[in-house]
């Protein structure tokens, strides 16, 4: 039989009210012990003396708030005690609820994941909850509280849906098509058609859930170009704090330099690298091999020139925008589009670039607020489901139905498992439903 559990759902301290839940079969025993009187009506406050069962100490005067199975948050009977918060009544509280048969405290997440178990909800929104007592910004609880509310398994339902109709179609052609018939000719190009957008879905989760990740690790944008042409002056402005040092000499900017700034209320990083030129020595080789690297890996690249070095400005890196520099000494020569003329110490034309800046991130950021695919291992799974329809669609196209039903399979499972609910005994269920076999 389930153990029964308790655990107090608010945090400890001094406060107004503190609430104890108590979840599983001998909640409502709980209740009688405490308050010498059976649960008030399932979601009616009442309002009881507590004691302590072994003494007839007084605890508290509580309100009880009854839920029953499996109408409640773990889908067990549930009863929550709103007690005064003060520490001496909670600890008076959770010692007596111990004393009593059957009832051990709760361990971390226990409630939610009873209430998983008992299909209350799904494990997206399970982490959505999690995600929503952990959220430190507006976006990010508004996002962890559709995540919570269903948006994810929504998602993943859909797909599992239109997955589960190709993949009956499928085995119903392997198993049942030589008999019956009357499988459509047109098969490989149906059950493509149901794949294709899920795949594109499920790409375009990904892409957003990169989204998601920019916005809580910020927008990387790295500042690079020849040496001197004033990255790190660059970098300092934007930063308006000094944090390179700004030298006339060429290569002291040895290694990555990361500053983060908040534009239009979205986090960027700024990247300024070393002087990508050759190496001097053995250290500043390893700084531009870095430099190189996180520049690749950026979301997005200013690539710095000034008077001196304009008329060779093409690196093989990728620029994002050409940045001409220093136009209080020269007028900005023709330069590949997009580009803008800035000079660090006029500070002409620093507005214009912190407005392309914030209007790219905006771009990156897209979607704040909703909910996301944000856990790796939902990305991993949703890679893995997209890869397997690929493979699948590939496959129909050679003709052969086994192996895209089995990569059909492999991605109902990825999604399954996103959502915790895994079961290749739908498909069976599917055909039977669907093409009434074994009658
Ligand atoms: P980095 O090597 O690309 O990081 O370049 P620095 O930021 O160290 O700048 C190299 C030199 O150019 C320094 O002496 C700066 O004072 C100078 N510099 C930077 N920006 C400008 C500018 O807009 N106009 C002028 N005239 N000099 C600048």
């Amino acid at each position: 039989m389930t153990d029964t559990i308790f655990a107090p759902a608010t945090a400890p301290g001094r406060a107004a009210i503190g609430i104890v839940r108590v979840s599983g079969p001998g909640a409502g025993r709980a209740c009688e012990a405490l308050s010498g009187a059976p649960p008030p009506p399932p979601r009616r406050a009442g309002l009881r003396l507590l004691r302590d069962p072994r003494s007839g100490e007084p605890l508290d005067r509580a309100l009880l708030l009854w839920f029953t199975a499996p109408a409640s948050y773990t889908g067990e009977d549930l009863l929550e005690i709103h007690h005064h918060g003060g520490i001496a009544v909670l600890s008076g509280l959770l010692d007596a609820l111990s004393a009593l048969p059957g009832l051990r405290p709760a361990e971390p997440g226990e409630f939610s994941r009873r209430a998983f178990w008992n299909g209350r909800f799904d494990l997206t929104a399970a982490e959505g909850i999690a995600d929503l007592i952990e959220a430190r910004t507006r976006a990010q609880a508004r996002a962890a509280l559709s995540q919570a509310e269903g948006a994810l398994a929504r998602a993943c339902a859909g797909w599992r849906e239109a997955l589960l109709e190709a993949a009956a179609l499928l085995e119903a052609e392997i198993d049942f098509g030589a008999e019956e018939g009357d499988v459509p000719e047109d098969l490989a190009g149906r059950v493509a058609a149901m794949m294709v957008p899920v795949r594109a879905a499920i790409l375009e989760e990904l892409e957003r859930a990169a989204c998601g990740e920019r916005l809580r690790a910020g927008v990387t944008v790295a500042v690079i170009g020849p040496p001197n042409v004033g990255k790190s002056s660059l970098v300092n402005l934007l930063a308006r704090r000094e944090v390179a040092i700004v030298t006339p000499l060429a290569g002291t900017t040895r290694d990555v330099l990361e500053v983060d700034l908040e534009l239009g209320g979205l986090p960027v990083t700024l990247l300024d690298t070393a002087g990508l030129r050759e190496a001097g020595d053995v250290i500043e080789a390893e700084g531009i091999r870095r430099a190189r690297a996180r520049a690749e890996a950026a979301d997005l690249r200013l690539h710095l020139v000034d008077p001196e070095t304009a008329a060779a400005a093409h690196e093989a890196l990728r620029p994002c925008l050409f940045v001409y520099n220093k136009s209080d000494l020269a007028p900005p020569p023709p330069l590949p589009e997009p580009s803008l003329a800035i000079s660090c110490r006029s500070g002409a034309g620093i507005e214009a670039l912190l407005g392309w800046l914030e209007a790219r991130a905006r771009e990156l950021v897209a979607g704040a607020g909703e909910a996301l695919f944000n856990r790796s291992r939902h990305r991993a799974a949703l890679r893995e489901a997209a890869d397997g329809l690929g493979r699948a669609l590939d496959g129909l196209e050679r003709g052969d139905p086994a192996l895209p039903a089995e990569d059909l399979r492999l991605a109902l499972r990825a999604i399954g498992r996103i959502t915790g609910e895994v079961g290749v005994e739908e498909v069976l269920d599917r055909i039977f439903a669907r093409f009434c076999i074994g009658k």
